[in-house]
């Protein structure tokens, strides 16, 4: 019946049965498409799809019925409508998930963020005295007396932040007394290079990590214009071979958190505090890139043992660098804790202006904070709380998911029937979006990272995937 003969249309003639634009327009305004998008987005999009069918049928594709064009051209426009970036549903049981956002905002920090978006703000204005007043001052009381540190910055994220520490910090030693004026930019040749001439920091090799996304310490290291010097080995790395590697270009010892790998077994590491009494005796500078960077003990949530940012400070690094959207449980942020002298360079250096937070993320990252200074972080942020759930709590709430869907799972997770792969691919398309797990072929839905309010939302996009799947096979 497809097999081509005399009577078979020819592909010119296919083409001038296209659908004209005017009337796939029309569609368009009916659904309410037009209103949602405006024109010409939706002109657009109707002459790329025709434009894209006509060259298929050309090619000597069959064409597609203008009913079925006209469906499809609907679904992808509805779909543009309700915006690229969405509020999707974590089923993934992964409190700090980079693809999904990271840290869910307390409602005080959701209200911080409203009131400084919709108003004016004194961010830059010393209300007191009427004068022009420190942006990169409102977080830092707070951070200080938080982590015990001299002095506290904060910049858009936690690469910015450790690339600021190393660009500031390799221009001179601890002892040079640093001039109260803006630095020079460094020469040319000490930018962006690795020439003789270029400072250089010190790292152990098993800590040159790539963290995801592309962030490769060795990279942000050039970057900053520092020469990289790799001591010890992957699994084993001595005090003594930071000591070998000091020569006299030398500035900084640098410490990096391995966030998302552990290295077992015949492993050695040199410890901060081993690396300050060092880099005191050398007069060189530790940083210290602790990545997760939390203010509270990991251990009593059952989570491993994560150093805290204050011990990280009470070791003596000058510099500690961390995120503010992972276990801070703030706004996507970069924090720079530590001391005085290594704080104030890096508030002075040129790179600060072109990374620094805007008045929304100050004001989120503050009332995040304030929630540490009160004693209520467990009971307010997002993220402890999701990682503090009792395994109680996990149950019921996997119980009435399962009574609601007739599916099974272990005691703290569902596991609806069907495809994992095809399943887990029409959740993320549903409306809202929900991001499962997989697991040894089954999708798994977890409650520990989905929000309160989320459960009824969140079976109905499971109902109405399992019912579309029921009705494809
Ligand atoms: C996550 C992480 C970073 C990057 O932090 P961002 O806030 O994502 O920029 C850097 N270093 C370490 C050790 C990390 O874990």
């Amino acid at each position: 019946m497809t097999a081509p003969d005399s009577s078979s249309p020819t592909p010119l003639s296919e083409v001038r049965k296209l659908p004209k634009t005017d009337l796939l327009l029309e569609a368009a305004d009916r659904a309410g498409l037009v209103a949602r998008l405006g024109r010409g987005p939706v002109v657009e999009a109707i002459r790329e799809d025709l434009d894209r069918i006509r060259k298929a049928v050309l090619a000597g594709e069959s064409c597609p019925t203008p009913g079925a064009i006209e469906e499809a051209l609907l679904g992808r426009l509805a779909e543009v409508a309700r915006g690229s970036l969405r509020p999707a549903v974590n089923a993934t049981g992964v409190v700090i998930h980079t693809n999904l956002g990271r840290a869910p905002l307390s409602l005080e920090a959701i209200e911080a963020m409203r009131w400084a978006a919709a108003g004016y703000t004194n961010l830059e204005l010393d209300l007191a005295a009427g004068e022009r007043g420190d942006r990169y001052g409102h977080a830092e009381g707070a951070l200080r007396r938080l982590t015990g540190a001299e002095g506290a910055v904060a910049v858009n994220n936690n690469a910015a932040a450790v690339m600021l520490a190393l660009a500031a910090l390799m221009e001179g030693r601890p002892s040079e007394v640093s001039a109260s004026s803006p630095q020079p930019s460094p020469p040319a040749r000490e930018r962006g290079s690795q020439g003789d001439e270029a400072p250089e920091v010190v790292v152990s090799r098993g800590e040159l990590v790539e963290i995801g996304g592309g962030f490769r310490i060795p990279d942000v290291l050039r970057r900053s214009g520092a020469a990289l010097v790799e001591v010890g080995t992957t699994n084993r790395t001595y005090l003594g071979d930071f000591e070998e590697a000091i020569g006299p270009r030398t500035r900084i010892l640098l410490s990096v958190h391995r966030s998302n790998f552990a290295v077992h077994g015949f492993t050695h590491d040199a410890t901060l505090a081993e690396l300050v009494s060092l880099a005191r005796a050398k007069d060189l500078w530790v940083v210290d890139d602790l990545g997760s960077g939390s203010l509270l003990e990991t251990r009593p949530f059952g989570l491993g043992d994560e150093p805290t940012v204050q011990a990280r400070v009470a070791a003596g690094a000058d510099l500690v660098c961390f995120s503010g959207d992972k276990l801070l449980g703030g706004p996507q942020a970069g924090i720079l804790v530590g001391r005085r002298e290594a704080i104030r360079r890096v508030k002075r250096h040129p790179l600060m202006r072109a990374l620094r937070l805007d008045k929304v993320t100050i004001a989120a990252l503050s009332a995040t904070l304030a929630h540490y200074e009160r004693g209520e972080a467990a009971r307010e942020i997002p993220v402890w709380r999701a990682i503090a759930l009792a395994p109680e709590a996990l149950r019921a709430r996997a119980e009435g998911w399962r009574a609601a869907l007739g599916a099974d799972g272990a005691a703290c997770e569902v596991r609806p029937p069907g495809d994992a792969d095809a399943l887990a691919a029409r959740l993320r398309r549903g409306d809202p979006p929900v991001v499962g797990r997989i697991e040894e072929g089954r999708v798994v839905l977890d409650p520990r990272t989905v929000m309160p309010g989320e459960d009824d939302a969140l079976v109905r996009a499971i109902r109405a995937s399992l019912a579309s799947a029921g009705a494809a096979g």
